[in-house]
């Protein structure tokens, strides 16, 4: 049940928005692909979307430095359409959820060829282009196009279960949030308000200790008038993520290179250069290495990805034969991190 009947917002709305959009005009975060609020310019929509993916599950000072290396070795869509996949994917590495890596380069494709490197300007012509959901379609419309959209992020959804103190718990409650959240959109400044939410969200409202005496909206938030702020948004309590085993043998041929493979196009970092590994399973396994030398046992790693946790054994030798061969320096920079703990476990 939502605490705040939807028609009651109404009479408050436009007061409780003045407000958050005054702040966000003094406050807002200075970052690489925004413009400065209210500025009379539009935002490059292609530095919005790739800004956006690269976003999704990473946060802004993660991200920042792979936004700033890629608008310089592309700096338009066109550049990053052209990219060779392998070359992509290297860039991108550390960012994790690699299938978002090929997402973007499918996307961009999309747009450099059918659409002539021009990005659609409205919601429903985004969300047609490979890879472009229904978040990502609405950060883009609403930031680059100022187009009234209801951009609603794990930040946005935190503020809005606040705002109106929802008792459902996530993620029963998204659709609720979802037209909490639309409620409040108007065409006033759309881009603004989007952005606005985002950084309340980010720098005051923060998931664990909000500071509500900082708070532009703290007068209409009925989790602040509740005295528990924190409580919300309340949430369902997860299964522990399962556990998955493998091993990841580290050869090195002696002259400071480390044997690769590429892996395949399907499943878990897919298409990305890898470690040899065996396959991951939920018993640890006994898998014999790919070649023959004389493996020693150089300890274990443990990496999560979103639906499990992977504790991989690391097997190290010296040997040849017929990988992808590497200069360790330059591993240590192309591979996902999983890779890079083993290298580095196996020094
Ligand atoms: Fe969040 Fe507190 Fe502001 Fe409410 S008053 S929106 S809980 S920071």
């Amino acid at each position: 049940m939502t605490a705040v009947a939807l028609h009651q917002v109404a009479p408050y709305r436009d007061a409780l928005r003045a407000a958050l959009l005054g702040w966000y005009d003094a406050q807002a975060r200075t970052l690489p692909w925004r413009a400065p609020p209210g500025a009379n310019v539009r935002t490059d929509p292609y530095r919005v979307w790739l800004s956006e993916v690269m976003l999704q599950q990473t946060t802004v000072p993660h991200a920042t430095p792979y936004f700033l290396d890629f608008t310089e070795r592309w700096p338009t869509v066109g550049d990053l359409a052209a990219v060779a996949d392998a070359d992509l994917m290297a860039a991108w590495a550390g960012l994790g959820y690699y299938a978002r890596a090929r997402n973007l380069l499918a996307c961009a494709r999309a747009v450099a060829g059918r659409r002539g490197g021009v990005f659609p300007d409205t919601e429903a012509d985004l969300l047609a282009l490979p890879g472009v959901g229904v978040y990502t379609a609405a950060a883009v419309a609403a930031i680059a196009f100022d187009r009234e959209a209801n951009v609603v992020d794990g930040n946005v959804e935190r503020v809005v279960s606040r705002l109106f103190a929802v008792e459902t718990p996530l993620p029963a409650s998204r659709p609720e949030l979802r037209t909490l959240a639309g409620s409040l959109v108007t065409a006033n400044r759309p881009g603004d308000w989007a952005q606005a939410l985002m950084d309340l969200g980010a720098t005051v409202c923060r998931p664990r200790s909000p500071a509500c005496l900082l708070c532009p909206v703290s007068e209409w938030c009925a989790a602040y008038r509740s005295g528990q702020p924190e409580r919300y948004p309340l949430k369902t309590k997860k299964a522990d993520r399962p556990r998955r085993f493998g091993t990841a043998w580290v050869l090195r041929d002696g002259e400071g290179r480390v044997a690769l493979v590429q892996r395949s196009d399907k499943g878990l970092l897919g298409g990305m250069l890898g470690l040899p590994t065996s396959d991951w399973t939920t018993t640890p396994p006994g898998a014999a290495p790919p070649v023959a030398a004389d493996w020693r046992d150089a300890g274990a790693i443990d990496h999560v990805f979103t639906h499990f946790s992977l504790t991989l054994s690391v097997q190290a030798a010296e040997g040849r034969g017929d990988f992808i061969w590497m200069p360790e320096v330059e591993a240590l920079k192309a591979l996902p991190t999983v890779f890079r703990k083993a290298l580095e476990k196996a020094k």
